[in-house]
């Protein structure tokens, strides 16, 4: 299949990082999905902890999200017309997210991005951005300047084909680095529209925010006249019921959705306060429009699946299962004498092959990649899907049970030896 994939589809895939180019070897194709599975077109199983990169957060193919999709299927797939369950997802966010006044749908998070960004730059009148070193926010030309995930993974974080008048707008600073965003804004006096960010970044591997950072970038934003965009399509529902800004307890001026909203299935989502939203066409300048935007099959996906996070105890019971498998993996290193690290927040995780868990880049830079990719190796060969590179976070779902737990860190025992 992947002989066959690459005659007519660029390297076989349809999105760099399922190409195995950093960890080598042939990509799996998948066939199917159950709970915390995958199986391949071998047959093979895995447990799964991609799970399509953080949209399965309830597990593949779960009853209710598959349910929700056939039952809305069968009314027609598109409109190109308002319809209510678009209002019931709006609704939804809103609630979950105090800092969302109106909030508008999408297809992916990368269309959410592109578009905070042009509203941020209309609602302001100026141009520049201001990003940080290993976040990605979606392959939009502004935002393909140091950028984290699969233009990390094949070293290439700034894009050919981005124009440098585009790019010389991006200034990009150090993750963590709150007196660098300072010293551009005071280096680029009343140009800065907005301050992008992951409020915790999992495209270069996982990094937390610092104790301030966050706050810093709120205070710095309220100062210099910017907009706070917290891109939150990883982490929203994610991390916690109410987002990393809830966790944290700062609120962005805007907010970019993805991933769990969708549930699998094509929807991304931005918002915010509501003076800045009604500069969005029609209420106001900013274009922006989609012929599929709040397609009503996709967002029932997405509200059967957000619907299953507020189970009582959902989140709590997620961070549990996915700290279990962090711990049990350092504690397996550590017998095994191999220099590793991990961490958890929420339902997803980081894995180091370094002493120490990364603040920045510069410390994911330091990680063993070439150990990585033998770790990896071993663990797909014994079952265990992790993502294939050493700059993306994992992720856990909530079908993810003890076993599951249990048979990947015996794996582990195995794969840290052959890593050594
Ligand atoms: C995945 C991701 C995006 C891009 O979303 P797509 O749906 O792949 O376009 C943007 N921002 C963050 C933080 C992401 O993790």
């Amino acid at each position: 299949m992947f002989a066959r994939a690459q005659r007519s589809i660029p390297a076989g895939v349809n999105s760099p990082v399922r190409a195995f180019r950093s960890v080598g070897g042939t990509p799996r194709f998948l066939v199917r999905g159950e709970g915390p599975y995958v199986f391949d077109a071998d047959g093979k199983r895995y447990i799964d902890y991609v799970g399509s990169w953080g949209p399965a957060i309830a597990g593949h193919a779960h009853p209710d999200v598959v349910k929700a999709v056939q039952v809305t299927a069968v009314h027609g797939l598109s409109f190109g017309a308002p319809t209510e369950i678009e209002i019931e997802l709006a609704e939804t966010l809103i609630a979950r997210l105090p800092s969302l006044e109106l909030v508008r749908l999408v297809s992916s998070g990368t269309e959410a991005t592109m578009s905070a960004l042009r509203l941020a730059r209309g609602y302001t009148g100026r141009a520049k951005i201001i990003k940080f070193e290993g976040c990605y926010h979606g392959h939009g030309d502004s935002l393909l300047v140091k950028a984290g995930s699969g233009a990390l993974t094949f070293g290439q974080p700034s894009s050919a084909g981005v124009p440098p008048a585009v790019a010389n707008e991006t200034i990009v600073v150090p993750y963590n680095d709150v007196a660098a965003v300072e010293e551009s804004f005071i280096a680029n006096p009343d140009a800065i529209a907005a301050v992008i960010v992951e409020p915790v970044a999992g495209n270069m591997n996982l990094v937390l925010p610092a104790t301030g950072f966050l706050e810093g970038l709120r205070t710095l934003c309220d100062r210099y006249g910017a907009v706070l965009i917290f891109d939150e399509v990883m982490t929203g529902f994610r991390v916690g019921p109410h987002g990393a800004q809830g966790r944290f307890g700062i609120k962005p001026d805007l907010t970019t959705l993805g991933k769990v909203i969708g549930g699998g299935m094509p929807v991304g989502a931005f918002g915010g306060r509501r003076d800045i939203m009604e500069e969005i066409a029609p209420l106001g300048p900013v274009y922006q429009a989609g012929t599929l935007s709040g397609n009503p099959v996709a967002v029932a996906a997405g509200l059967a699946t957000l619907a299953l996070t507020d189970a009582p105890g959902f989140h709590d019971a997620l961070a549990r299962r996915t700290r279990t498998l962090t711990e049990g993996l350092v504690a397996v290193a550590k017998r095994r004498g191999v220099a590793f690290s991990a961490q958890a927040i929420g339902g997803m995780f980081g894995l180091y092959f370094a002493e120490l868990v990364p603040r920045s880049y510069a410390d994911v830079m330091t990680c063993d990649t070439a150990r990585f990719n033998r770790f990896f190796h071993a663990m797909l060969d014994a079952g265990i899907y992790f993502a294939p590179s050493a700059y993306e976070a994992g992720f856990v779902s909530a079908a993810h049970g003890e076993a599951q737990i249990r048979e990947t860190l015996a794996a582990a025992e195995r794969a840290f030896a052959a890593a050594s």
